[in-house]
């Protein structure tokens, strides 16, 4: 008999399960994808999108579509509770969702931590919806901007989403003519977690393009243009944006069910809740028993197939695949924003213009696999014509 397979978040991880909803229903399953938006922007190339390299309709999915368009059904609504021995979801807007089988792939979130956020001047790395709203404000607020004064653009956090974002503001500066003072500032030391070599050709690349980088400055409030570190000193910001790595949604533990410290769904190697056996996820929101992985889309994307299998799997007792996470020392593309990039693979690292061709090919052919939807002809607001 026919199951009913519920896909909560239309993320990276469950980009291979949305399009083979069509082989699903085949085999008599009903398949609900619920989002809280038509599109899922690819995380990749946000910071292509912020220096304006890339329109925001090359870096999406039109995941309504694929869904619909597969014969499955789209619920446009946010998950707030789990209800495992109902076997629902709860969405924000009061409906519940029953399932037989359930995956979980809602990402993460920017943790603010004792940070106090002001005014509209802050803007957070994800939802990369918020890049583009930041990308706007800026263009915006240059138009009114008192010429002869430079705007100050601060980013906060100093790892690769941090240094990106630095490199791709410097960008939508010279090429939109804005006059701006863009500082990175970093509670800790610049790209702590990465080899010396590498943190020197980041360091070089943003210092030569006149962008400012503080280390060891905690901030503690930000707003009324300007950004407090908890040292008492205050650095200019008519826009900041917030880049202070990421979180697990919070999901599964306000609903209780068993998660690691860090909040993440704890899974086992089949990607599977380790109390609830339908119950499975992947991507940010997740975290291996078997130890953590980085929270990159990388890992996401290699557990797509894995994702598909095992949710077959589950609906129709065969056998469960296991993840295997592969190797930790994963290619790392950062995108410097003046056409160059910053490769790393293990002990290889080099810095230019040909390591930034390798990241677009890559990325545009991850994008081609999913946007199967007309996306690229769509105007912004992404308005969906009638069913296809
Ligand atoms: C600026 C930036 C650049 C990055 N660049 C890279 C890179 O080059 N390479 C790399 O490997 N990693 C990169 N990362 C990390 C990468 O973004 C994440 O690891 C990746 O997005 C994880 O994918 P995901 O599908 O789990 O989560 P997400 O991409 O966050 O997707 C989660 C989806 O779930 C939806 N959702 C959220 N909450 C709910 C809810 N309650 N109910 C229903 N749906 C919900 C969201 O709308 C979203 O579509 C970057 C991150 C940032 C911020």
């Amino acid at each position: 008999m026919g199951k009913q397979l519920v896909l909560v978040g239309a993320g990276h991880a469950h980009l291979t399960t949305i399009s083979a909803i069509r082989s699903l229903v085949k085999r008599g399953h009903t398949v609900t994808v619920i989002a809280p938006s038509d599109h899922h922007y690819y995380s990749g190339m946000a910071p292509g999108m912020l220096s304006g390299t890339y329109r925001p309709q090359e870096i999406r999915f039109n995941v309504h579509k694929l869904t619909t368009g597969r014969g499955g059904q789209f619920i446009k609504g946010k998950a707030t509770r789990i209800n495992p021995a109902q076997q629902e979801v709860l969405l924000e807007d009061g409906q519940r969702v029953p399932y037989d089988v359930v995956s979980f792939n809602v990402g993460s979130v920017i943790p603010s931590g004792k940070m106090e956020l002001g005014d509209g001047s802050v803007f957070t790395v994800k939802p990369i919806e918020r890049i583009m709203e930041g990308r706007t404000a800026i263009l915006d607020l240059w138009d009114q901007h008192d010429s002869g004064k430079p705007l100050e653009l601060a980013v906060v956090g100093g790892g690769p989403a941090g240094v990106e974002m630095a490199g791709a503001l410097w960008r939508l500066s010279r090429d939109n003519r804005i006059q701006s003072r863009i500082t990175l500032l970093t509670g800790s030391e610049l790209l702590g977690l990465l080899p010396r070599r590498l943190q020197a050709k980041v360091r070089r690349s943003l210092g030569k393009r006149g962008i400012h980088i503080r280390e060891g400055s905690r901030v503690a409030s930000i707003g009324s243009h300007r950004v407090i570190l908890e040292d008492g000193s205050t650095i200019p910001a008519d826009i900041t944006l917030l880049a202070t790595g990421v979180i697990p949604s919070r999901l599964f533990t306000e609903s209780g069910l068993p998660t690691a410290v860090d909040g993440g769904l704890l899974v086992n190697n089949y990607l599977q809740s380790v109390e609830y056996p339908q119950i499975f996820g992947g991507g940010d929101c997740v975290t291996l028993q078997e130890g953590p992985l980085a929270r990159v889309g990388v890992y996401a994307v290699r557990e797509n197939p894995v994702l598909l299998t095992n949710l077959a799997a589950a609906m129709e007792e065969k056998p469960f695949q296991r993840f295997d996470p592969g190797s930790s020392e994963f290619l790392l593309i950062l995108n410097m924003g003046d056409g160059s990039a910053v490769f790393r693979k293990g002990e290889w690292i080099f810095k230019g213009k040909p390591a930034f061709w390798i990241k677009d090919f890559i990325d545009r052919r991850f994008m081609r696999k999913f946007q199967l939807s007309g996306e690229l002809a769509e105007p912004l607001s992404g308005e969906l014509d009638e069913e296809t």
